[in-house]
């Protein structure tokens, strides 16, 4: 089954890539001079806003991106090398701390490669995954990924996602024609039926408005904006509660560990040279409540009698330290309304759970 996930989630990248070129890039490639001759007849308005003689096109952006996840900084890099002037708005720019994307697959890496972004998995003390141990009922097995066709460097990676998030950031940024800013879109400009730019707060709160002749919204599972681009039907099946557990070693090396457990599966991961990420899958939308115990208690009970041994110990020490976070597995079918400007990118479509399915690997393609 979840050799099934690995295999679907590398064809859904090779796919996603192969359809976001033929949509996208291509189309755009060709497009590129008429954008560029529009911009030349633009004029700035004086107000904060750029805008063309005709009101159209911003004078100095061909693309704005909303959001510098995974999806945002790889789409952000890849079309500023392309020679794209891009407007990056992100919320948030400090290092992301979150329980989410630390395990890229081998097909992700070899995208990272493909794009010019695989010096993102160096210097943050990422750890090279050559596939999966399963636990079942006391027996366990290891499955590794074919690799044998590849460089030696190809395998998966795994890492502090936010170390991760900052390298593809700073990348994007370094290109002279990629603007990063800290800001907050707040809406989408449309005019004619055609979305025309955004309107965002920036870092001091000031209201301002974006122009380009495309917006892609890459902002996430927990995208405002969604609601204006698509309506999918968002599922919860189930929240993932993470640990990080450290001074212990996993039982297979460089492996990631999939505990087929009763009710739902546990996962385990190195995300550096010191710690291990668990994820303990909770079926149903709501957890059990850290701060009056029950997590705890849940976790002692139920899940810590199904773990690996050599992970026993460290998995009690980190319960009863009580640093437990969580968060939603969503479920998210794209569903773009037809609309002349089209849907957007990377969480509106496809934000879900997790290291089985490789979704980072999406997102970068
Ligand atoms: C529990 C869990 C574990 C996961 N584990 C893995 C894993 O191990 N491997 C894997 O490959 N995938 C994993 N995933 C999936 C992966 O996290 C997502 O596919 C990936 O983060 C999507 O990237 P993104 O860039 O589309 O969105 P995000 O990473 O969510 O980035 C969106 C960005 O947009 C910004 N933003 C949002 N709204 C606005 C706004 N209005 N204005 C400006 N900026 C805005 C946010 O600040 C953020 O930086 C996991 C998911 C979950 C839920």
């Amino acid at each position: 089954m979840v050799d099934q996930y690995i295999l679907g989630g590398v064809l859904a990248s090779v796919m996603g890539f192969v359809l976001f070129y033929n949509l996208f890039l291509k189309k755009n490639r060709s497009a590129s001079t008429e954008i560029r001759d529009e911009c030349v007849k633009s004029t700035a308005t004086g107000n904060g806003e750029c805008r063309s003689k005709d009101g159209d096109v911003d004078v100095d952006v061909d693309v704005i991106i909303v959001g510098a996840g995974v999806a945002g900084a790889a789409l952000a890099h890849t079309l500023g090398k392309d020679g794209r002037r891009v407007h990056v708005i992100e919320r948030d720019l400090t290092e992301p701390d979150r329980i989410v994307g630390e395990l890229l697959q081998p097909g992700g890496y070899l995208k990272l490669v493909e794009l010019g972004l695989e010096d993102c998995v160096e210097e943050i003390d990422a750890q090279r995954v050559y596939g999966y141990a399963l636990f079942k009922d006391g027996k366990n097995t290891k499955l590794s990924y074919p690799l044998e066709k590849f460089h030696s460097d190809v395998s998966g990676r795994s890492f502090h996602n936010g170390r991760f998030i900052q390298r593809m950031r700073e990348k994007a940024a370094n290109l002279p024609n990629v603007r990063l800013e800290q800001g907050t879109v707040t809406s989408l400009r449309e005019e004619k039926g055609t979305i025309i730019g955004v309107q965002y707060k920036n870092k001091s709160g000031e209201e301002l408005t974006a122009y380009a002749p495309l917006t892609i919204v890459c902002d996430g599972c927990f995208s405002n904006l969604r609601r204006s681009l698509c309506n999918p039907k968002v599922e919860v099946p189930s929240c993932f509660v993470g640990l990080i557990l450290e001074n212990c070693q996993l039982p297979y090396a460089n492996h990631g560990h999939v505990i087929l457990a009763d009710p739902s599966p546990i996962l385990f991961y190195q995300i550096s040279s010191t710690e291990i990420r668990c994820l303990v899958d909770v079926p149903g939308q709501k957890v059990p409540s850290i701060s009056n115990g029950e997590m705890a208690k849940y976790l002692k009970t139920v899940v810590a009698p199904q773990i690996p041994t050599e992970l026993y110990d460290a998995f009690i020490a980190t319960v009863d330290k009580g640093n437990m976070r969580t968060m939603p597995n969503r479920s998210m079918p794209a569903a773009p309304y037809p609309t002349p400007w089209g849907p957007s990118n990377g969480g509106c479509i496809q934000h879900a759970p997790s290291l089985d399915r490789g979704r980072n690997d999406c997102s970068i393609v």
